[in-house]
């Protein structure tokens, strides 16, 4: 393997990437702390506080030794916040896709899972073993005719899938996959007309609400809303609006039970730091209450300023996908950018597909007037 010459065809295609420490001064408008929790008093006082009395580090997986009453209690709070009977911890939301969707599925199940699904998705997927079809992104009439005519799987003898109801014709079981909110594209998944399928097919729908916890729905629940059925299961993570770390997986009691001796990346990882989950049960404080509405309110109000002045007929979240096409255009604009102050990521294949390239613009609560109009001045010179 000539790691070298791998790199230089990257640089070539204009595909190379590499790390960036931004200068001082910087406004960043790529990351996803979009209530700006990661530098809130409350929440660097929880992970402090945490960190005091449980020590840096949890020293074991928890089936081991590393669980304690913080995890516990966390998980109470969430499934109190969603209204849910159980919720699990994951240390990411990648560690949470890649244990989850593989003890769901297996050789015996099949994966309807949107094209514009995450990494995350794809590699659970592909850990699983299950068939995976790929449906267009959003597009209900094409799911609905692929689940029409599903294709068989090779019912390997003793796989097993229990939670993924059983369906007829001796398929084992149909599991639909989709994101919440669209990591890259920012629009919304029809969830409605998902959960009418997912009846319809005596299918499970999993939904990865990465990009709508904190932000959407009462008290930051997400868009499913609370209390979703029993065939839907929802993801989230800490990562994101919470500006912490780690994950969660809702569900039944007895699905937790089962993941618990079933997900891999949940059984044979150390667990989460206590000062992560101070940090996180400090932000969920922040999310359910009067602070999250008002740091909610004013995240959709920039989000709005910035859809009007710069024209783009988005808005649905604080996700902006400003496509560019190829993509070493799209790094030259973000250097650019970056030249005057303005930090936007250019995204890139096989992130985004093949010539779709793009900015991805995020914009936070905490964003001032100033930044919005510093970044709508310089973005409107470049495009
Ligand atoms: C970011 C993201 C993840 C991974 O979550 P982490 O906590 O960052 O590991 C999973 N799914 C989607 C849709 C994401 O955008």
């Amino acid at each position: 393997m000539n790691f070298k010459k791998q790199l230089l065809q990257l640089q070539n295609q204009g595909a190379y990437r590499s790390l960036k420490i931004l200068p001082q001064g910087t406004f960043n408008f790529c990351s996803n702390d979009y209530l700006a929790l990661s530098h809130h008093s409350k929440v660097i006082e929880g992970a402090l506080q945490a960190t005091k009395k449980y020590g840096a580090g949890s020293g074991a997986a928890r089936l081991i030794s590393g669980n304690n009453d913080l995890m516990e209690r966390l998980e109470y709070e969430v499934s109190q916040w969603k209204q849910v009977e159980s919720s699990l911890l994951f240390n990411s939301g990648y560690h949470a896709n890649i244990g989850v969707i593989p003890a769901l599925a297996d050789e015996n199940t099949i994966i309807f899972s949107d094209e514009f699904n995450h990494a995350s998705i794809i590699d659970g997927c592909r850990l699983s073993k299950a068939k995976t079809v790929i449906y267009r992104h959003n597009d209900m009439g094409h799911l609905e005719e692929l689940l029409k005519n599903p294709p068989h799987p090779p019912f390997v003898k003793g796989g097993d899938s229990h939670f993924v109801p059983p369906l007829k014709k001796g398929v084992r079981g149909i599991l639909i996959i989709t994101e919440s909110v669209f990591s890259m594209e920012g629009d919304l998944a029809p969830l409605e007309d998902l959960k009418e399928l997912a009846e319809k097919y005596d299918a499970l729908l999993y939904v990865d609400e990465a990009h709508a916890v904190g932000m959407f729905g009462e008290n930051g629940v997400g868009r499913l809303g609370k209390n979703p059925s029993e065939n839907i299961l929802t993801m989230g993570t800490f990562g994101k609006a919470f500006g912490s770390y780690g994950a969660f997986v809702c569900g039944s009691d007895v699905l937790k039970k089962y993941l618990i001796n079933k997900a891999r990346s949940f059984i044979f990882s150390t667990s989460l730091p206590p000062s992560a989950m101070g940090a996180s049960r400090a932000a969920l404080k922040i999310i359910q209450g009067r602070e999250g509405e008002n740091l909610r309110e004013e995240l959709w109000s920039n989000v709005s300023v910035v859809n009007k002045e710069l024209g783009l007929d988005q808005g649905e979240s604080p996700i902006f996908s400003i496509k560019i096409g190829d993509a070493k255009k799209t790094m030259a604009l973000s250097e650019r950018l970056l030249k005057d102050k303005i930090y936007i990521q250019g995204i890139r294949p096989p992130t985004v597909p093949e010539g779709s390239s793009r900015l991805r613009l995020t914009v936070s609560a905490r964003h001032t007037v100033k930044e919005l109009f510093c970044l709508i001045k310089n973005l409107e010179k470049i495009l």
